[in-house]
């Protein structure tokens, strides 16, 4: 039988162990976590994504302070803005939530948020810490998905981790984190030679590549543990709906555990967003 993992109650509870450490920081220590959301332009999904990160923030007692910028924003004020808040010891996490308008450099965005505050895990001093095995920030998603992984496959070790996507925020960070995890890794791309071969061999299958249903079937392993990152839109008799990168109903069968579609990785995400916040809060606590 297949295991679907639930997402949705694994970051509930997640939350609820967060809520609990928030509070104990506040009585204890007079700490309340704070999370700075930069947000330029108007992409709707960028809104709704930060809408729901703040609602989170509230719901677990950590403070949010929303910065919204106009779309015509310079690179120069965004980063003039990273600069305070970097400054602003009340301000212990930063997010700019991507993407930024096309005239601003994303990258020299990325940079500029001092490391310590980097909650979503992506300045190179991160990634890189993530590649030596140094602490450091962990991006949300993959930190997410190993949590997932870990609750149906606790021990890791010597296991073969297809990772299909090798993006800087999902795949290469999730290859960085099954090695940590002694996994064998292969990371598979648009470029990849017969990807179905290596999906074949993996026992893990993390699917983060954007494209819905491009997992089949017979790429899968039988028993292999299947985590599906991608959030893909389609509209199927004129409904619209939400979809992985996995073909869920087909694939399911073969596997031993499945992450679904909506409810899988997803509600990780925020709650390892959380995380982050409040182990920001109190490393930087713990340096003042
Ligand atoms: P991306 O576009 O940056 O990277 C996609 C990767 O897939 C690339 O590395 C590319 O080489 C690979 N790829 C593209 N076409 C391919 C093909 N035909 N064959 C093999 N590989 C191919 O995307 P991303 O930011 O890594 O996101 C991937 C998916 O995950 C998207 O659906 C995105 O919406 C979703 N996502 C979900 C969450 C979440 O919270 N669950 C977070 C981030 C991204």
């Amino acid at each position: 039988m297949s295991e679907i993992i639930d997402g949705k109650a694994f970051a509930d509870q997640l939350s609820e162990k967060l809520t609990k450490e928030v509070a104990a920081l506040k009585s204890e220590l007079s700490l309340q976590p704070c999370i700075a959301v930069v947000l330029v332009g108007d992409d709707p999904a960028s809104h709704v994504y930060v809408k729901n990160k703040v609602k989170r923030c509230e719901q677990l007692g950590i403070r949010s302070i929303e910065h919204r910028m106009e779309e015509s924003t310079s690179q120069q004020d965004l980063l003039a803005l990273i600069a305070s808040l970097n400054e602003n010891s009340d301000v212990h996490g930063i997010l700019v939530q991507l993407p930024v308008p096309e005239h601003i450099d994303d990258k020299a965005v990325l940079a500029a948020i001092d490391p310590t505050k980097d909650v979503d895990g992506f300045h190179v001093q991160n990634m890189g810490a993530l590649a030596v095995g140094e602490p450091g920030m962990v991006p949300c998603t993959p930190l997410g998905s190993l949590m997932l992984l870990k609750s149906v496959l606790p021990e890791l070790s010597g296991k073969h981790a297809v990772i299909v996507g090798r993006s800087n925020i999902v795949g290469k960070p999730m290859a960085l984190l099954l090695l940590q995890q002694h996994c064998t890794v292969t990371i598979v791309h648009s470029r990849t030679i017969d990807i179905e071969a290596h999906c074949r061999r993996a026992d893990i299958l993390v699917a983060a590549v954007g494209i819905p249903h491009f997992i089949k079937a017979d790429w899968v392993k039988p028993g292999a543990v299947v985590i599906d990152v991608g959030i893909n839109r389609i509209v199927e008799d004129g409904k619209s709906r939400l979809v992985g990168d996995v073909d869920f109903d087909a694939v399911r069968p073969k596997t031993s555990a499945i992450t679904p579609v909506p409810g899988g990785v997803g509600p990780m995400t925020i709650a390892c967003l959380m995380h982050n916040t409040i182990a920001a809060a109190k490393a930087q606590h713990q340096q003042s």
